[in-house]
């Protein structure tokens, strides 16, 4: 999509550059590497697969910053907003180029202390980090997510507004799927129609589109199969896919109850209302300053005291913004307080083998005062007629 809300203003490429620069500087770093992945999207607007031949921003401690690539994607490079900008420059290699070499030249020449670690990003191949490292055999190796971390899991006004618009969309899916039919038709239909929908509604791709039918529902990762869906059981929608390059994520479980109309037996009924409760609690709790892990514990506490806690099997929540997986993870151990533009997925869960499982997952953003839900599908349990 070319629509403008779902750009990013090019200006924004030069004042994330700017920041990462800052905290090169204060963490201590005398390079950053960052490899074709989320990191260099962030900070150039490059969008890419990986491939054997290195494409690297190096972004040295001072001086300027290049953008090497090989011959045949110079031109794309030279149109990120990033150089355009002129905050960066273009340095193509020939295919006989060696390239580490090349590298390992501009970060000399760059003057900065060797005793200063270089930070790799961490989608970079390990193809490409070992011949890097034997380039700058003196040199010590870091993760470049100390910094990387630190920009991108705050998120800003645009940043905010495609999230907005990624849960939305993933909303329209997910009302427009519990409208039925979905008795008498698979699983792997079901992902299907998923999936178009989500273009549709206006995402670039759909990424997964999990359809977890009956016993299904207790694997939280279920790839969608050739099972018929039936009246008179829970199915599991887990859905998301990335709209302006900005990710959505969302979980409901749905009773199919068919033209019979069968409902849910007082169990189901209890873990439903559960994990309700446990995601309630776990939103409530996000405010700036909590660390990660109380949220984690807000949502474990509901579960944990209702006897259940050895069937919810995964952390709350996940970051969520050019990866669907990023920093902050909600999760026990993570003491890292939450605060305003981090935006983050609250998803607890209980999953009772070979029966049935419940999962309702939400994009939540951590604001000044508290939080804003993203995703505003309704979390009563719906029953699906048809
Ligand atoms: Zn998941
Ligand atoms: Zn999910
Ligand atoms: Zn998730």
């Amino acid at each position: 999509m070319s629509d403008a809300t779902l750009m990013t203003p090019p200006a924004r490429y030069s004042e994330r550059l700017e920041g990462c620069r800052e905290l090169i500087a204060e963490r201590g770093f005398g390079a950053l590497l960052i490899g074709v992945g989320p990191d260099l999207r962030y900070l150039s607007g490059f969008v890419g697969e990986p491939m054997e031949r290195m494409t690297l921003l190096v972004v040295p401690y001072e001086g300027p910053v290049s953008f090497v690539v090989p011959r045949l994607e110079a031109a794309k490079a030279g149109a990120t907003p990033l150089v355009s900008a002129g905050a960066a420059a273009v340095v193509a290699f020939e295919e006989t180029d060696d390239v580490a070499a090349l590298v390992a030249g501009l970060i000399s020449g760059a003057g900065t202390d060797p005793a200063r670690p270089i930070g790799l990003s961490d989608r970079l191949w390990a193809a490409h980090v070992l011949r890097l490292q034997r380039a700058l055999i003196d040199r010590r190796f870091e993760s470049a997510s100390a910094v990387m971390r630190d920009l991108r899991s705050v998120k800003d006004a645009d940043e905010t507004r495609i999230l907005r618009l990624a849960a939305a969309a993933a909303d329209r899916t997910v009302d427009a799927i519990a409208a039925g039919p979905l008795v008498g038709r698979t699983e792997a239909e079901v992902s299907r129609e998923i999936r178009a929908r989500l273009v549709e509604e206006g995402h670039d791709v759909a990424d997964f589109a999990i359809v977890g039918s009956g016993p299904n529902s207790a694997s939280p990762h279920h790839e969608a199969t050739d099972r018929v869906i039936a009246a008179g059981e829970p199915v599991v929608l887990d859905i998301g896919g990335s709209l302006g390059g900005y990710c959505s994520d969302t979980t409901r479980t749905i009773w199919v109850a068919g033209e019979a109309r069968i409902e849910p037996d007082r169990e189901f009924r209890r873990v439903y209302d559960l994990v309700r409760e446990a995601q309630a609690r776990a939103v409530a709790a996000v405010r700036p300053g909590v660390p990660a892990q109380q949220i984690d514990s807000a949502a474990r506490e509901v579960i944990a005291a209702a006897g259940c806690g050895d069937y919810f099997t995964h952390r709350t929540g996940h970051g969520i913004g050019l990866e669907v997986h990023e920093d902050p993870y909600i999760v026990a151990g993570n003491a890292t307080a939450v605060g305003p533009g981090m935006a983050f997925s609250v998803e607890p869960g209980i999953y009772l083998p070979g029966r049935w499982g419940v999962r309702l997952e939400d994009i939540v953003m951590c604001t000044e005062s508290g939080v804003e839900v993203l995703n505003r599908s309704g979390l009563d349990l719906r029953a699906v007629r048809g």
